[in-house]
């Protein structure tokens, strides 16, 4: 707005005349107002580019934060997308002029002007090619808006020194690729159900609507009001937002994702149990601990007995189920430190730590009554099942792999004498300690 004093103030009824000259093609309301009207409009108007602005500043010290801490490089080209988007709300508000140097640079120097757009663009086509993972889902386009990008890169450095009008017209054309190429990837994308096109539409929505309400005003489709002006920095705001937890999304589900791989490699599938390798690991961890603090550590190494008939009689299905009762009893019968993990087929394997030789065969024999006792239910056939076990304990300075080796050649010492038994493998003498049945 534009004050013009009237020293000797206005007397009811007297007239003003103004004459107003217009340059612009478009139409532009006109209206005049008492001072107390304009600085009223002037205090909504300040509080509320402020408000917007700041909201701005906000998500763009948020991505970079995040960027910083998390690493995560959506972050990054999402803050440098707010920064162009707000550098732009700055100039065209008329808020850059509180910084004249600033203000003469954006506003006169064309090269800034050209250098500021396109780098806007090509943050904005990073972000949308990292985020949708554009590479993997859809090459051909991801190749496009690659050329587009090493343009966009050599034209801003060329605008960097000169101010050739040329620069514009192959910017313009780098940009009618690029901006209808992002719209075709997030309208792909959302074709292909991938969740994270489902947020780039949704930030663009409120953005390309008023685009179009802005479009048909000034082609006076439809009436001219003041608010749009108001609507467009909202919708940057909006934008960023959405995008913001688009990629905190994205970043959950990938987590998630990692737990899950994380948890199928640690865990047997079937029985719950620690899989093979965990069972390695613990196993190493545990030895380095006894090491450590001199305690004690013992292994118990079992076999169901004869498993190969109830997979014959009664079906592989009805194996797998008895199996995973067999793991659930052992379990059952273990202290809550004790590791228990499938070593393949239907060996298992306990380790015990702080647990002597001695202590850990009446832990095995707790394991054989717990499987023998009664007889299990799987699907209303009654199986009886026993378990060969034997048992080892660590010796100092023992690698993890005798030790089971120790623990197995005692678990085929029961087997020989007859399985459903214990045998402790006592390693001062290579025989195998009384087996107990
Ligand atoms: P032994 O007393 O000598 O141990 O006799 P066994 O029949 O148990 O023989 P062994 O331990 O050598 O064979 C294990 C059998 O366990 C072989 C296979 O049929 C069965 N098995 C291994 N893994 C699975 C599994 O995941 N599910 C089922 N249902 N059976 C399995
Ligand atoms: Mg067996």
């Amino acid at each position: 707005s534009i004050v013009y004093p009237l020293p000797g103030g206005l007397a009811r009824g007297e007239p003003v005349y103004l004459r107003v000259h217009s340059l612009a093609s478009t139409p532009i309301p006109l209206s005049i107002e008492p001072l107390e009207l304009v600085h009223r409009n002037d205090l909504a108007h300040v509080t509320w580019r402020t408000s917007v602005l700041s909201m701005m500043a906000m998500l763009v010290l948020l991505s970079l934060g995040l960027w910083v801490g998390i690493g995560e490089r959506s972050y990054q080209y999402l803050a440098l997308t707010l920064a162009a988007q707000s550098v732009y709300l700055l100039c065209i508000g008329g808020e850059i002029r509180a910084w004249p140097w600033l203000a003469d640079r954006f506003s006169e120097d064309l090269r800034a002007i050209r250098f500021f757009t396109l780098l806007g663009a090509l943050a904005s086509s990073n972000f949308v090619a990292y985020y949708l993972s554009l590479r993997q889902q859809q090459p051909r386009l991801a190749r496009v808006l690659r050329v587009c990008n090493v343009a966009m890169v050599a034209l801003m450095a060329v605008s960097v020194v000169s101010d050739a009008d040329i620069i514009s017209l192959l910017g313009n054309i780098v940009l009618l690729v690029t901006m209808p190429g992002l719209f075709v990837a997030g309208v792909i994308g959302v074709w292909r159900r991938q969740r994270e096109a489902y947020f780039v539409l949704l930030s663009w929505t409120p953005m390309v609507t008023v685009t179009v309400l802005r479009v048909g005003e000034l082609q006076r489709w439809w009436p001219f009001t003041l608010w749009m002006e108001y609507w467009i920095p909202l919708c940057c705001v909006m934008s960023g937002l959405v995008l913001m937890t688009g990629v905190t999304y994205r970043i959950q589900q990938l987590r998630r994702d990692r737990d899950r791989a994380n948890e199928l490699a640690t865990f047997d599938r079937l029985t719950g149990a620690l899989a093979r390798t965990a069972v390695e690991e613990r196993l190493a961890a545990q030895i380095a601990l006894a090491t450590r603090h001199g305690r004690p550590l013992s292994v118990v190494f079992f076999d169901i007995d004869h498993f190969k008939r109830i997979n014959d009689h009664h079906g592989h299905r009805m194996g797998d189920q008895a199996l995973r009762i067999v793991v659930k009893r052992a379990r059952n019968r273990l202290r809550a430190d004790d590791l228990l993990g499938r070593y393949g087929g239907d060996e298992l394997i306990a380790l015990l730590p702080d647990t002597d030789g001695i202590r850990a065969e009446a832990v095995a024999e707790h394991l054989r009554e717990a499987v023998n006792c009664r007889p299990l239910s799987v699907d209303g056939t009654t199986l009886s099942l026993s378990l060969s076990l034997g048992v080892a304990e660590w010796m100092p300075g023992e690698s993890a792999e005798h030790l089971i080796e120790r623990a197995d050649a005692a678990l085929y010492a029961s087997k020989s004498a007859g399985r459903d038994r214990v045998t402790r493998h006592c390693p001062t003498t290579p025989q195998m300690e009384g087996a107990m049945t």
